[in-house]
């Protein structure tokens, strides 16, 4: 069948915005294997991750053209024809709808309404297609979004056809035979349950065009190739739009400087320090830190994922002076996260 549209080099261009571990990555890879072995268009497919690790933005892109045009392009998508979303989150970058023209199909993991989801992202025009796609990965107990974001975009996507998607998920499980029928449901679920709407570019929003970000370092200013200063340096990385859940506060005047959540913290989050110029006395219940000791200063925000690792092991356990507690949105409404938030980095 024919591509619906091509851009001027001939592809239709999909691109997956999602956070590492929601399945962006293989979804892409199983779109562009079922367009290219199934369905005999070419095509490719590829990612690109920041940090390299579960709860980092994930980018995932795929390009089909017909039979008889050669991909000879690598580079990333810069005007989708299909977007899809894997978490509203991901919405706070506006980043995330660059060059997404007003034909585009736009599916959004949500439970929302198209209207509702519409305003959300605050989208120009296009095909609004929303599915809660985390209610039903969790009711077929799935780790992942994937085959239902795959089973709402396959519905608003003619060309692609439904029974492939169901074979290849049968092959792509086929190592794990007891997750077969679950994600086979669960795509037949986002393809049934999906809701959507066409709105036009009315001007309720602008379109935001693709702008390539002006490169951090350049070279004047970028440091001796090759040499990593520190580990968990992805300074230039903000991670604040993949946090989700709890997230710590601390009180730093109930530590004890025990180091237990810096050792569990798996982004590198927690800050020590060694203090210098004389005793530090930090409130009243905590021990004076005398000059030279290592002390616990606080959290980096901007790379914290919420995922509380840290405050179930602080050993301060009486309730009302634990040193971390789990705070949701409680946290955006009593404090400035931009004056707790502690660097390493700041001297
Ligand atoms: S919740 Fe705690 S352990 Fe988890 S990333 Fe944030 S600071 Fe680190
Ligand atoms: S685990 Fe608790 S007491 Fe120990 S250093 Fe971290 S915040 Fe302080």
């Amino acid at each position: 069948m024919k591509l619906p549209k091509v851009n001027d080099l001939g592809f239709f261009e999909i691109r997956l915005e999602s956070i590492g571990g929601m399945g962006a990555n293989s979804a892409g890879k199983m779109l562009a294997d079922i367009g290219v072995l199934y369905q005999g268009y070419n095509g490719a497919a590829f990612s690109s991750y920041g940090s390299e690790k579960k709860g980092s933005p994930v980018k995932a892109f795929v390009r089909l053209c017909d039979s008889g045009t050669q991909v000879k392009v690598n580079s990333i998508i810069e005007e989708p024809h299909v977007l899809a979303v894997f978490h509203m989150n991901l919405l706070k970058n506006p980043m995330t709808l660059m060059g997404v023209k007003d034909d585009a199909v736009v599916i959004f993991n949500t439970s929302m309404t198209p209207e509702e989801a519409r305003d959300f992202a605050c989208l120009h025009g296009g095909t609004v297609v929303c599915i809660d796609a985390i209610k039903i990965a969790s009711e077929e107990k799935l780790p992942a979004t994937n085959t239902v974001m795959m089973g709402a975009m396959v519905k608003h996507l003619d060309f692609l056809d439904k029974t492939f998607f169901e074979k290849k998920i049968e092959e792509q499980f086929r190592s794990k035979p007891d997750v077969i029928e679950s994600n086979v449901r669960a795509f037949r679920r986002g393809y049934d349950e999906c809701s959507s709407k066409v709105f036009a570019a009315d001007s309720k929003y602008p379109y935001i065009p693709f702008k390539k970000p002006n490169p951090v370092y350049g070279k004047k200013n970028q440091p001796v190739g090759g040499y990593i200063s520190a580990a968990g340096n992805s300074v230039v990385k903000d991670l604040t739009v993949t946090r989700v859940g709890n997230i710590p506060v601390y009180h730093n005047e109930n530590c004890i400087d025990c180091a237990m959540c810096e050792i569990v913290c798996p982004d590198m989050c927690i800050v020590f320090d060694r203090h210098r110029g004389g005793d530090l006395q930090i409130g009243e219940k905590r021990k004076a830190i005398k000059d030279g000791q290592m002390y616990m200063k606080g959290i980096d925000y901007k790379h914290c994922k919420g995922c509380r690792k840290c405050i179930i092991v602080c050993p301060t356990t009486k309730k009302e002076d634990k040193s971390l507690h789990a705070l949701t949105d409680e946290i955006e409404a009593n404090y400035t996260v931009a004056d707790i938030t502690c660097s390493r980095y700041d001297k």
